[in-house]
C-alpha cells in the first residue's frame, strides 16, 4: 500500500513527488512513457525562473535528478481506471493493480487536432504536432503553422531555423500568444500571417502533404496554396478520460480542485494541466506540484 500515487512524470507530477518524498512518504511515480511530459516537445524555455535558456529535455532530466535519491519508486503503465474505495483507492492500468491511500491525478493535456480532411491521411507524411520532433525534416521547405497561441508562435519561431519560409494561419486578426513573442514573430523576415482564416483540408500526393485549403471567415472566401508541412498548434484537451467516471471534471474534461489541489473525492487530489485554471505554464505545474505533496502528507498524518 502506497501513501501516494502520482499519476503522469511531467513537471506537475515530479514536483509532487519531490515533496512527498521529502516528507519521507511512500511514494510512487506512475507514467506511461517518458519523464518530462510536453516539455520534451520543446527547444526553447525562457521563462522558467532560474534559466535564461534551457531546452524541454534538459529541465526534464534536472527535475527527475533528485528524485533518484529520495526514494521515489518509478511506475510504468498506462493508467485505465481509478476506483474510490474510501479509506484507500486502487490504481488499474492494462496489466496491473496497485492499491495506495491517495492519489495526485497529474496527467496533463494533450495537443488538439484541427479534424479537417487530409489531417488523419497526412499525419507523419507532412502533417506534426511537434516542431522539436520534426522541424528538422523540413529544410527548405514552406511550412504552415495553424494557431495563434504561445505554442503556434514559438514553434513557429523555431522552424525558421530549418524552413524555407513559414506561415501561421489564425482564425481571427490578432494573436493569442505573448507579446514579446508576436514581437519576434512579426521581425522575422521568414514568417508571415494569413488572418481571419482556417483551414478547410490538407491535401496531398501518395507521398506527403502537398497544399492546404483555407476559408476566411469573414468573405467566406476559398483558397489554396503550396506547403511541405503543416504543424498544428490549436490547444489542448486534458487528458481525464480515465477519471470521467469519477465525476470530477468539467464539461470539458477539466478536473476540478479547491486551492489545496483537492478533488471532490476525500484523498484524491489533481496538478498541473489537467487541471482547471487559467494559466497552463511549467512555472503553475510546479506550484501545483509543492501545494498536493505537502497535502497528502497532511492527508496521511490526519488519518
Ligand atoms: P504534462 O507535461 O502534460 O505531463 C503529463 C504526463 O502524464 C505525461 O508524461 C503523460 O505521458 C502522463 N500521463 C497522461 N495520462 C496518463 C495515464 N493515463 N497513465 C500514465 N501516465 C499518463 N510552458 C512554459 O512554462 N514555458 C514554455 O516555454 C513552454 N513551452 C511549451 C511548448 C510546447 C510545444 C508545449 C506543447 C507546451 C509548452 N509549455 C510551456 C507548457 C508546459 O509544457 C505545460 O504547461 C506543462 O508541461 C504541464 O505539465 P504537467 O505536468 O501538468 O503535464
Ligand atoms: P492556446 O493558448 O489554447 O491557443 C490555441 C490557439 O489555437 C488559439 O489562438 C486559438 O484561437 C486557436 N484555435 C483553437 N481551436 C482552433 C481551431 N479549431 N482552428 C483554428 N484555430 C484554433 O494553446 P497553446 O498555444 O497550445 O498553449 C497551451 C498552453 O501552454 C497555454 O497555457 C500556453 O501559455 C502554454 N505555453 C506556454 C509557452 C511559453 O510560455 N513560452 C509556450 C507554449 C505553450 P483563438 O485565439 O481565437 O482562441
Amino acid at each position: 500500500m502506497y501513501d501516494t500515487i502520482i499519476i503522469g512524470a511531467g513537471p506537475a507530477g515530479m514536483t509532487a513527488a519531490l515533496y512527498a518524498a521529502r516528507s519521507n512518504l511512500k511514494v510512487a511515480l506512475l507514467e506511461r512513457g517518458i519523464y518530462g511530459g510536453q516539455m520534451n516537445n520543446t527547444a526553447e524555455i525562457e521563462n522558467y525562473p532560474g534559466y535564461a535558456h534551457i531546452s524541454g529535455p534538459e529541465l526534464a532530466e534536472k527535475m527527475f535528478e533528485p528524485l533518484e535519491n529520495l526514494g521515489v519508486e518509478h511506475l510504468f503503465g498506462q493508467v485505465e481506471k481509478i476506483e474510490d474505495q474510501g479509506e484507500y483507492k486502487r490504481i488499474i492500468t492494462e496489466d496491473e493493480v496497485f492499491e495506495t491511500k491517495t492519489v495526485i491525478l497529474a496527467s496533463g493535456a494533450n495537443h488538439r487536432h484541427l479534424g479537417v480532411p487530409g489531417e488523419e491521411e497526412y499525419n507523419s507524411r507532412g502533417v506534426s504536432y511537434c516542431a522539436v520532433c520534426d522541424g528538422a525534416f523540413f529544410r527548405d521547405e514552406d511550412l504552415l503553422v495553424v494557431g495563434g497561441g504561445d505554442s503556434a508562435v514559438e514553434e513557429a519561431i523555431f522552424l525558421t531555423r530549418f524552413a524555407k519560409s513559414v506561415t501561421i494561419v489564425h482564425r481571427r486578426d490578432q494573436l493569442r500568444a505573448q507579446k514579446l513573442l508576436q514581437e519576434r514573430a512579426f521581425a522575422n523576415e521568414k514568417i508571415s500571417f494569413i488572418w481571419d482564416s482556417v483551414v478547410k483540408e490538407i491535401k496531398g500526393d501518395d507521398r506527403k502533404v502537398t497544399s492546404v485549403v483555407f476559408e476566411n471567415v469573414k468573405t467566406g472566401q476559398s483558397s489554396e496554396a503550396d506547403f511541405g508541412g503543416v504543424f498544428v498548434y490549436v490547444g489542448l484537451d486534458p487528458v481525464s478520460d480515465f477519471v470521467k467516471d469519477l465525476g470530477i471534471c468539467d464539461e470539458a474534461g477539466w478536473i476540478v480542485t479547491d486551492q489545496h489541489m483537492k478533488t471532490a473525492i476525500d484523498g484524491i487530489y489533481a496538478i498541473g494541466d489537467v487541471r482547471q485554471k487559467d494559466l497552463r505554464q511549467i512555472t503553475t505545474a510546479v506550484g501545483d506540484g509543492a501545494v498536493a505533496g505537502q497535502e497528502v502528507y497532511k492527508y496521511i498524518t490526519e488519518h
